[in-house]
């Protein structure tokens, strides 16, 4: 007999994996170039030329003992110091090594940051629609997810929504922005809104309730928008980075979390995330990546391909009559599906347009198609998104 829990997921595959993996299948049948594979957020672009540039020069310029072997659990000083330096560029108040983690990405840093905070009974925030491996990470820790939908139609934070869901036992809320699945960037009011809430709650209930800014996307974003920093709003706040998108890394898992010097606690929380990035088995970061991401910590991330393709689907599917939502950051697009979600991916999927439905974030009547591809299989799909429309609408 295994684990309850886990035989139980193994039932229910993740949407998004199941659907990647259908990908596979209909390529293998069609082949690739007939297959138009929106499922899975993996970064189409090249790794900048440093990232591969600082890996040779490591790997010349160190000892191999110096580059893998065992280091603090945290991660290389030098490398925090670094990260450190580098978020006080948005800081009102200065970061310092000891306010970082090196940890196996965002992914590993919400595992560490959950544990650390979790007791049996405890309530974690999350706002719908969401990344879904959020419930998975939470459970993992005896903590119970608490869903507060966002806004209608904008998709920006609803604080009514949140407030209705804080209680004694609320401990954290995990905020994503730029956001996973929507795309939609919350803008500076809405972070305001949401922290002068929290500050009262916490005040209400004597005690902390901290916000888990969990922020792989934070510089893809378009048109020159800005993602507030959410420390200089709300102290009670722990980040987590990634750079899995950013230089697209995912398959290297290098990330940090960076907890605010002014948060409650926030020694206790560095040093027990710290143990816990070594009891969760991950004992520290991958080493050779960290030394990487501390050489190209300047590194700006290509967004060029993406914002292309976000214009090209975004015109095209509003031309033809899908009702979407304007992404204003990462590489996703939000579709309201004009039928039942269910049957307008199996018919997508008829047409070898493979895209993850809403509920797979727990947000029915949408889909989430993830525009990380090639630029020509953004165009070459406009015709199935056009028979799509003419299937479902007839
Ligand atoms: N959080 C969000 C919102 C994501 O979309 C992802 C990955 O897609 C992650 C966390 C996990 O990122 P990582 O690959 O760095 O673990």
């Amino acid at each position: 007999m295994i684990n309850k829990r886990l035989e139980q997921l193994t039932k229910n595959n993740s949407a998004i994996r199941a659907m990647f993996e259908e990908g596979n299948r209909l390529a293998e049948k069609f082949g690739r170039e007939n297959v138009y594979d929106y499922s899975l957020g993996n970064p189409c672009v090249d790794s900048p030329e440093m990232v591969k540039d600082s890996i040779i020069d490591i790997l010349s310029e160190e000892k191999s003992l110096n580059i893998h072997g065992y280091m603090p659990n945290s991660g290389y000083h030098f490398v925090r110091e670094t990260i450190a330096r580098n978020l006080n560029k948005n800081s009102k108040i200065a970061y310092g090594p000891n306010n970082i983690i090196m940890v196996v990405g965002a992914a590993g840093g919400l595992n560490c940051i959950l544990q650390t905070l979790i007791n049996p009974g405890d309530e974690i925030i999350v706002v719908a629609p969401f990344f879904v491996e959020y419930t998975n990470y939470i459970e993992n820790w005896g903590g119970k997810t608490v869903i507060a939908q966002s806004e209608d139609d904008t998709f920006v934070l609803s604080t009514e929504n949140i407030k209705e869901k804080i209680n004694a036992n609320t401990k954290a809320i995990i905020v994503n922005n730029p956001n996973n699945p929507t795309g939609v960037v919350y803008p500076e009011e809405n972070i305001n809104d949401l922290s002068q809430m929290l500050l009262e709650k916490e005040k209400e209930y004597g005690h902390p309730i901290y916000i888990i800014s969990d922020e792989p996307y934070r510089e893809l974003v378009y048109d020159g928008r800005d993602v507030p920093f959410i420390p200089n709003f709300y102290p009670d706040t722990i980040i987590v980075y990634s750079w899995s998108k950013s230089l697209s890394l995912p398959g290297e898992r290098i990330g940090y979390l960076a907890i605010f010097p002014e948060a409650k606690d926030s020694t206790l929380i560095f040093n027990a995330a710290s143990i816990s990035n070594r009891i969760i088995g991950f004992v520290n970061a991958p080493s050779l990546m960290q030394r990487v991401v501390e050489r190209c910590i300047e590194c700006e991330p290509r967004i060029k391909e993406y914002d292309q393709n976000r214009k090209v689907l975004y015109n095209e599917l509003t031309r033809i009559g899908y009702k979407c939502t304007y992404p204003q950051g990462a590489f996703y697009l939000w579709v309201k599906t004009p039928c039942d979600e269910e049957v307008f991916v199996e018919k997508a999927k008829e047409l070898h347009l493979l895209l993850v439905k809403g509920s797979a974030f727990f947000k029915k009547g949408f889909v989430r198609i993830a525009y990380c591809v090639s630029d020509d299989m953004v165009v070459n799909s406009i015709h199935a998104f056009e028979k799509l429309w003419e299937a479902v609408n007839h």
